[in-house]
């Protein structure tokens, strides 16, 4: 199974996706790699769509990702005596450490830490940003604040702070216990949220040892503000808008994931774009024009991923939505403008080394001899990454003895995986490398690729060499 585009589709998986039937559609309709958000699955929900998608990955014969996303540090409020309160505009409005219930005055903040960083000046916004209060008093134990968005609130609801340096790691508890678990059941990749510098991240990174790669999501402006070295110890990011649209102004979330794409491109590093890609079509077959052309833009960006939430994990419409962004995928992959618009975004220079200077040479070699792909022969997967940074017109076809690493790609811009042993010389990694191009549909006999390796072969980050390969019929 070939996909006709380059930028891949991240579904989540929820209540309208959890069986295999379902989730087999979704793959077929362009699913490259499924979510399992931690705020919605316990661990034996996890494990059961675990195995259902690796029996779907069985069944396809091809090697699908899967991502766990860990719920992170959110913070919500306690709970009203009488239900939902309504704050008016100019009231004040107390959280504080009490555990009583509240009222329209005040409610408990059960984040002790957290009431004692806040300051005055602070603003403090509850479901969503749909409520918004500024701090005018703070205390270790209570913080007096003026409501500006009036708005009614009930028990439990979440709070963002965007001006409030949290002073807790972005892993609690619940958190280490998930990605133990998430490791455990075999897991590719791992999202961090509300990650605010890049010691969340490294934290996770050191847990997981390399048994799955490690995702930062970026959705506080604290971490907008340190997006250098939180890309630099990622290994992957994504444009979490539907908290970045609640943390900062909504109008400003249009040129910071612009921003975050082409920052984490040129790093090459997997951006994935998330959250109301498709919206509307949680409850209607067709997307609006509006979402139609976010898909694109994203697209156009030469983000690696565009992510479904709601639409295929609660929606009545999951497969139908793939189905759309696959189609979205495909036509802006084949407009004239498309490859000038990624051409513009890639790195200025290389970096200094050799796997770098081989895929510019890669890339280079495949667009002026018109080649049909770029085969990469890759053991951790690193040679696939740098071609992929340079975003070469022709598919990248990743050849890997290791399932593990074939997986982790599925979330890679224009990279198709393929399982097999290595190479035993030279000659023998032209020959499989082509046989495999025709295989996957990537060629025909008389076409011409390039194949790319390390040599000794098997050892990671060790690409030295480059070669054009022929496609003949013995192959
Ligand atoms: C987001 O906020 O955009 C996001 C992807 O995170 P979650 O779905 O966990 O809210």
């Amino acid at each position: 199974m070939r996909r006709m585009r380059r930028c891949k589709i991240l579904a989540t998986l929820g209540p309208a996706s959890a069986d295999k039937d379902t989730i087999a559609a979704l793959h077929r309709a362009g699913a490259d790699m499924f979510r399992i958000n931690m705020s919605h699955a316990d661990h034996q929900g996890m494990r059961e769509r675990i195995s259902m998608i690796r029996e779907v990955e069985k069944d396809a014969g091809r090697p699908i990702g899967i991502l766990i996303d860990l719920q992170g540090p959110k913070l919500r409020i306690g709970a009203f005596a009488d239900g939902p309160v309504t704050l008016v505009k100019g009231a004040q409005f107390t959280l504080d450490s009490d555990p009583a219930p509240g009222d329209a005055t005040r409610v408990q903040l059960p984040h002790k830490e957290i009431l004692g960083a806040l300051a005055p000046g602070h603003v403090v916004l509850i479901d969503d940003g749909k409520v918004r209060l500024h701090i005018v008093e703070a205390s270790p134990d209570r913080a007096r604040a003026i409501v500006d968005v009036a708005g009614r609130i009930s028990d439990r609801k979440g709070v963002s702070l965007p001006d409030t340096e949290i002073p807790v790691a972005a892993m609690t508890e619940k958190d280490r216990n998930d990605l133990e678990a998430g490791l455990n059941a075999g897991v590719d990749w791992v999202a961090v949220s509300f990650v605010q510098r890049p010691d969340d991240v490294a934290e996770v990174k050191k847990i997981a040892r390399g048994r799955a790669l490690v995702l930062a999501k970026i959705e506080k402006p604290q971490a907008i503000s340190r997006l250098d070295e939180i890309i630099e110890t990622a290994d992957a990011l994504m444009v979490a808008r539907g908290d970045l649209g609640v943390e900062m102004p909504l109008e400003k979330v249009p040129g910071l994931q612009k921003r975050i794409t082409r920052m984490t491109r040129r790093a090459g590093k997997p951006v994935v774009v998330a959250t109301q890609m498709l919206e509307s079509m949680i409850q209607s077959p067709v997307p609006t024009r509006a979402e139609v052309s976010d898909v694109a833009t994203a697209v156009f960006e030469g983000a690696d991923a565009v992510m479904l939430s709601a639409e295929s994990a609660a929606g009545q419409y999951p497969v139908e939505a793939v189905a759309t962004m696959n189609r979205i995928a495909e036509e802006v992959e084949t407009d004239s403008v498309y490859r000038q618009v990624i051409a513009a975004q890639r790195a200025a220079a290389p970096d200094p080394t050799g796997a770098d200077a081989i895929a510019v040479a890669a890339r280079d070699m495949a667009e002026t001899l018109d080649l049909k792909a770029v085969c990469a022969w890759t053991a951790s997967g690193s040679t696939a990454f740098r071609i992929a940074r340079e975003r070469p017109n022709p598919p990248i076809l990743a050849l890997t003895p290791s399932p593990d690493t074939a997986r982790r790609l599925a979330i890679v811009w224009g990279v198709h995986a393929v399982i097999t042993k290595d190479a035993s010389d030279i000659d023998d990694m032209a020959r499989r490398a082509s046989k495999f191009a025709n295989r996957e549909g990537f060629s025909e006999e008389g076409d011409r690729i390039i194949v790319v390796a390390g040599v000794p072969f098997g050892t990671p980050g060790a690409t030295n060499m480059i070669r054009i390969g022929f496609c003949t019929a013995e192959n």
